[in-house]
């Protein structure tokens, strides 16, 4: 019988979902791949909450708005699984995977989610207050809604553990180091599914070492070797790396210094700036916003975009140090599979590399952007984290039917 896996990301304000269905064989590696039936989201928590759906071809198949602001939680959810539970399509639901920004140290892999792994993903909220909170709350809701359905964390940490001690490790004091202080990575499905995915494209190359350019409203790059990361931009916490949308990226720690010791500013204030002030929206003071800034004529949107570009360049030259030379480079999320302009400053501006770029390809959106005698060979891949947390729950299911057998 066909099962049904459903895909939970859950944020500040929204919880967006996924249905995927496996073919008529279920779980098992003969299930098939895994078919998109449905995904949605709830958003607008506590505002104006509303539900919304659709199907594999984006049409619309759901659209309910809350009255009370206060809606909780537990009732969004509820009608969010009694919605998927009526389009199953004949299919039986079989568990939920979650996305889950943090998994520290331990969790080095998806894991299927007991009352003690929750305790301890609860003890990593410290290192990622913006997010883990918001990933675990549907868990618990899921739990005492339909406390039968096996759940899943799937985390944005696990992939970089892979990553030598040297590129996890801060030069601080070594007890803070065994405490936790150290570099974690995020974006780990993302990569990892370009990491999969690259065979398609080239075989060789995603066997040797990639740069992946993960460039969304989150932006940052990871280095793959033999298909494992092994460097990434993004550190302790989610702000590390490249200018985002409205996250500043890697500072200088002596101006957060600065801003609390001469311009009075609380840490909350100061968090808030980095995180939602600064980037592309602070540099330009037009947008967060990619589209917006390549389509004003404001001399500083152009600013934001070529240090955007800047950084980019920047981070591309010491991952590929890390990694100790560069076989593809791999272009993905929201700015890397749609912008073009910003594709074709990265790539001249990486000219030196051994990037020999093809304008027209990139036109096109590629998938081959550079030339084919081209040193260093150029993707755009779309990535698909709903899918690769999918592709997890599905596995770590069967493997934890097949031990409980
Ligand atoms: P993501 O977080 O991966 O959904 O990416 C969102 C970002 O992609 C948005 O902030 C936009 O700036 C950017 N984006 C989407 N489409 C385009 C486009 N055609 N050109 C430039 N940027 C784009």
């Amino acid at each position: 019988m066909s099962k049904g896996i459903l895909v939970i990301n859950a944020g500040s304000s929204s919880i967006k979902f996924s249905l995927y269905l496996t073919g008529k064989d279920g779980l098992s590696a003969a299930g098939g791949q895994l078919r998109l039936a449905s995904k949605g989201q709830v958003e607008g928590m506590y505002v104006a909450p509303r539900f919304v759906a659709a199907g594999p071809d984006g049409v619309r198949t759901a659209d309910h708005r809350w009255d009370d602001p206060k809606t909780s939680h537990e009732v969004l959810l509820r009608y969010l699984l009694d919605w998927v539970e009526d389009h199953l399509d004949g299919a039986e639901l079989v568990a939920a995977g979650h996305r889950v920004v943090h998994g520290g140290t331990d969790f080095t892999k998806p894991t299927l989610v007991t009352p003690e792994v929750l305790e301890q993903l609860e003890k990593l909220v410290p290192l990622a207050p913006l997010h883990q909170s918001y990933n675990l709350s549907p868990i618990c809701a899921l739990a005492k809604i339909h406390p039968d359905l096996p759940q899943v964390a799937c985390f944005d940490t696990a992939f970089h553990r892979s990553n030598p001690a040297v590129a996890q490790t801060f030069a601080l004091p070594r007890e803070l180091t065994e405490e936790g202080v150290r570099r974690y990575g995020f974006h780990g499905l993302s990569y990892e599914y370009i990491a999969g995915a690259l065979h398609q494209y080239d075989a060789r190359a995603a066997e040797g070492r990639v740069v992946v350019a993960h460039l969304g409203s989150g932006a940052s790059m990871c280095a793959l070797k033999g298909g494992r990361s092994h460097a990434s931009t993004m550190g302790f916490t989610a702000l590390e790396g490249l200018p985002m949308g409205t996250r500043s990226g890697s500072l200088d720690v002596g101006v957060v210094f600065y801003l609390l010791e001469q311009k009075g500013m609380s840490v909350k204030d100061i968090e808030s700036m980095l995180y939602k002030k600064s980037g592309l929206l602070g540099v330009s003071g037009v947008s967060n916003d990619m589209r917006v800034l390549m389509a004003s004529d404001d001399p500083r949107a152009r600013e934001a975009v070529d240090l955007f570009v800047y950084r980019i360049c920047r981070e591309l030259g010491s991952l590929t140090a890390a990694v100790g030379g560069l076989d593809a480079l791999v272009f993905t999320a929201g700015i890397g599979q749609n912008s073009r302009e910003i594709r074709a400053l990265v790539c001249e501006q990486a000219a030196w590399l051994g990037i020999d770029f093809d304008a027209e390809a990139n036109e096109a959106h590629g998938p081959r952007i550079s030339t084919p005698d081209s040193p260093v060979s150029v993707w755009v891949i779309p990535t698909d984290e709903e899918l690769m947390i999918a592709t997890h729950t599905r596995k770590t299911l069967a493997e934890a039917t097949r031990v409980a057998a």
